[in-house]
């Protein structure tokens, strides 16, 4: 970890968007709901979550469309106004405090491969999952599966960001 670096930039594909997580995410869900299917037009989506106060806009405003979910309680998906491209969401009607960053969008997508595998029931059939890796059918408890570190960081958030 010694060499890490601290940062990760990313952005749309017309560059006018650019971001930067400022440390590693909490967790990197692989979703493979229809939902994430339809919306990617592909057979999954990879969403890295992170506190929204860790990411940072370095140039360009995003443009946040209101989506429907599959919860039913609605996403905000930003995307750059210009090509369109999904940066990240909040779902859950939850407000800003933790985005699902769309991998990606990463200049260097490699570094974050999933950690969890969510919604398997819908996985297309040709996806094989890693052996090894957690897979649910469903979702799964964070308090059951993510690094102490990253459970840490969500009591904190959720320490700053509730009403008093
Ligand atoms: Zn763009
Ligand atoms: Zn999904």
């Amino acid at each position: 970890m010694n060499s890490s670096p601290t940062f990760f930039d990313g952005g749309c594909t017309c560059r006018q968007v650019r971001y930067r997580l400022n440390s590693r995410p909490l967790f990197v869900n692989c979703c493979q709901c229809r939902w994430c299917q339809r919306e990617t037009g592909t057979a999954f989506a990879l969403n890295a979550l992170i506190e929204a106060d860790r990411v940072q806009l370095l140039a360009g405003e995003v443009d946040v469309v209101d989506t429907p979910s599959l919860s039913g309680k609605g996403q905000r998906i930003a995307r750059c106004p210009t090509c369109r491209v999904a940066l990240w969401s909040n779902y859950g009607g939850g407000g800003d405090a933790v985005r699902f960053v769309r991998v990606g969008t990463l200049d260097d997508p490699d570094r974050f491969p999933p950690d969890a595998y969510i919604y398997t029931d819908s996985k297309q059939p040709w996806v094989v999952l890693p052996p090894g890796k957690p897979a649910f059918a469903e979702y799964y408890k964070a308090s059951e599966l993510w690094p102490a570190e990253s459970l840490e960081r969500r009591t904190a958030l959720v320490a700053r960001t509730s009403p008093r």
